[in-house]
């Protein structure tokens, strides 16, 4: 089992040796080889996502990322910002279904913004699919605008599609995970506007005929929106599209408490995937102890379950930090009165105790 550890920029390097540390304490034998990335490999190499990175993350069953971007580098070309680097991945790898589970955990309902009957229990996985939609859809660009009311005006415009097998494939990673949950697909659209959208719709609707076990509704994403903050433990798995997704994940991250919790995993159809937290290189505190190593660590967990088929190792570490919480300890973004302050070393000590 070879893992390419990534560790980038901001807090990245102390979130990802937190989870290091928790994968060592398994007892399980893994190959671990780090490179630089983002804007630490434009420091090292002069580009975020340099070909040793590349060959490493190729290589390997699967790679635990940080987080890459710092302010310093938002004068570069477009080309060589740290972000390019997880655009770089997703595509040579060919990751184009994205895991965001929001699962607010007990001990921390009365940091969501929630209500907290609302929130008790939530366990939501939204699968967004992270190759097409509107952002890579082509063509696009600036113009004169050739037509309508606004003729010969400067206009912009990007064009949103999806191929049937892109969305059979995103269907069926719905599904599948589904089966292992609460069997209930939620798929968002926007059917009655967009012929993208309905196509999305028409071909969901079709590969749910191979899961007659796992019960299927459309739902259109402004009232996907809206459900998520009226009753989100409704929802099971959400499948949409990647504008969609990108959207409705961070919506989603919010019901939880922090988003130094999420975990997130991106998969291809070999089951290679890479693991980061859900949010940034947060440089405002990188450097000082404050990071929530927790997201980082949850997303080694799903990586042994997705991509190195080690679920029971999965669930030691998600007990292990269910434990940690149940005892009280807190990095500053997920503190309350009464619990007890701890560092990101700390926290993922803990960690380690508690396996
Ligand atoms: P990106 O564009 O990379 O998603 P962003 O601008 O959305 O970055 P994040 O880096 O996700 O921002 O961070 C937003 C804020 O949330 C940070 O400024 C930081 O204070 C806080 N934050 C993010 N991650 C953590 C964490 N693991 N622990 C504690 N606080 C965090
Ligand atoms: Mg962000």
């Amino acid at each position: 089992m070879k893992i390419a550890i990534l560790p980038g920029d901001g807090i990245g390097p102390e979130i990802v040796a937190e989870a290091v540390k928790v994968l060592k304490a398994l007892g399980l034998t893994f190959e671990m080889q780090s490179a630089p990335v983002g804007g630490a490999a434009y420091e090292a190499a002069g580009h975020p996502l340099p070909p040793a990175t590349l060959e490493l993350a190729q290589s390997a069953d699967a790679i635990l990322f940080g987080a890459v971007g710092d302010w310093k580098y938002d004068k570069l070309e477009r080309a060589l910002r740290p972000e390019q680097a997880i655009l770089g991945l997703r595509k040579a790898l060919g990751l184009f279904a994205n895991f965001r589970p929001a699962i607010c955990h007990e001990q921390l309902v009365g940091a969501s913004s929630l209500k907290p009957e609302l929130v008790a229990g939530l366990d939501i996985l939204i699968v967004r699919e992270l190759t097409g939609d509107i952002y890579f859809g082509q063509p696009r660009g600036r113009r004169k605008a050739p037509d309508g009311p606004f003729a010969g005006a400067d206009e912009a415009f990007d064009t949103m599609r999806y191929a049937r097998p892109e969305i059979e494939r995103i269907a069926r990673v719905a599904f599948e995970a589904a089966r292992q949950r609460k069997r209930r697909v939620t798929s968002v659209d926007k059917a009655n506007v967009l012929e993208t959208f309905q196509f999305w719709k028409d071909v969901v609707s079709e590969v749910h005929q191979d899961y007659p076990d796992v019960q299927l509704d459309h739902m259109y994403v402004d009232n996907a929106a809206m459900q998520l903050v009226k009753e989100p433990k409704k929802f099971d798995v959400i499948v949409t599209g990647n504008m969609f997704g990108d959207i409705l994940s961070d919506e989603a991250s919010m019901l939880t408490g922090s988003i130094g919790m999420l975990p997130s995993a991106s998969l291809n159809e070999k089951k290679q995937g890479l693991y980061e937290p859900s949010h940034g290189s947060a440089p405002d505190i990188a450097g000082k102890g404050l990071a929530n190593p927790l997201a980082t660590i949850l997303s080694a967990a799903m990586m042994l379950r997705f991509s190195l088929n080690q679920p029971e190792a999965a669930e030691r570490i998600e007990a292990a930090v269910g434990r940690v919480l149940a005892q009280g300890l807190r990095t500053p973004d997920i503190w309350s009165e009464g619990t007890s302050s701890v560092n990101t070393a700390e926290m993922g000590d803990a960690v380690v105790r508690a396996l």
